[in-house]
């Protein structure tokens, strides 16, 4: 019901994403290197804060606190046998935040591995991984399934696979970029186009961007123009970091402003994208800007 509504919004206007999670958590006292996804389970009350103030913000999707949730990497903090429990937590307090308001994003970052033959894990245990992360957020409330920051093609097509089959009917697809001596490419090597086209086969309803390393915003518009071409009449998202990280007095700082933010959607919007938002470093405040040049 829900997701048939958010399909039917996004072809009738631009939707509004929230921003970054890890960042705002680390502010909110998580202790760097430290699993943010137990926070769903330890302290539900700050997630549902950070959920709270992109909700007031005016975002209209809120991406669950399960980046890191499948068994895979839940299993370097010795949480493997709570992934269930905690993806379901995830999903659920931002559903209890959104109410009716916002529609809930399960979020599923990679699973943390290289895949064979390049690394030592199976795509049958990639897939087991990705499907079980899958199931919980949908359980929990989620909306839909937001496969993100990817770099190697194949796991997004196993990743995407997973969600489809655990009954998620919209599935977002979103690789991080970088600049290479050819253009925008993934760490592995893959384009925009290829990227896409992929992502669309695997059964990804909505494809783009998110994260990437030293893409500036005009870099993102660029990049905005290059998936939209390759996407055909599927929306795209694009939610960029809010700048490189850079170290300032021994704190790590983000250099876009949020009216930087708001020009640049502005931008990303006439480029062609349909959900914009924000990843590291971009804040409440950011998507308040970004809301101020979006109509409802
Ligand atoms: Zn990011």
């Amino acid at each position: 019901m829900r997701t048939e509504s958010l399909r039917q919004e996004l072809s009738r206007r631009p939707l509004l994403g929230d921003g970054a999670t890890g960042t705002q958590l680390q502010q909110m006292g998580l202790a760097p290197g430290a699993c943010g996804e137990r926070w769903n389970l330890d302290h539900p009350e700050r997630v549902r804060e950070l959920h709270r103030r992109y909700l007031t913000a005016g975002s209209d999707l809120l991406t669950t606190n399960s980046f890191g949730g499948t068994t895979t990497v839940l299993a370097g903090h010795g949480l493997e046998a709570s992934a269930h429990a905690i993806n379901v937590a995830a999903a659920r307090l931002a559903r209890e935040v959104a109410g009716e308001q916002a529609w809930i994003l399960g979020d599923m970052g990679p699973f943390g591995g290289l895949l064979e033959p390049l690394g030592e894990v199976s795509p049958d245990t990639a897939a087991a991984a990705f499907r079980q992360q899958a199931v919980a957020l949908l359980e929990g409330g989620a909306d839909a399934l937001l496969v993100e920051t990817m770099s190697d093609p194949v796991e997004v097509e196993i990743a995407v696979g997973a969600a489809r089959e655990a009954g998620a009917a919209v599935v977002i697809a979103t690789y991080a970029f970088q600049k290479s001596a050819v253009g925008y490419r993934t760490m592995m090597g893959t384009s925009a186009a290829e990227a896409v086209t992929r992502a669309l086969a695997a059964g990804a309803t909505v494809v783009g961007a998110n994260c990437g390393t030293d893409l500036s915003l005009r870099d993102y518009e660029r990049l905005t123009v290059e998936l939209v071409a390759a996407a055909g009449n599927a929306p795209v998202i694009v939610q960029p970091n809010a700048g490189s990280p850079v170290l300032r007095e021994g704190k790590i700082c983000y250099a876009e402003s949020a009216a930087e933010f708001a020009t640049a959607a502005t931008r990303f919007l006439a480029a062609g994208a349909r959900i914009v938002g924000g990843c590291c470093g971009s804040t409440p405040e950011h998507i308040a800007a970004m809301r101020s040049v979006m109509e409802r």
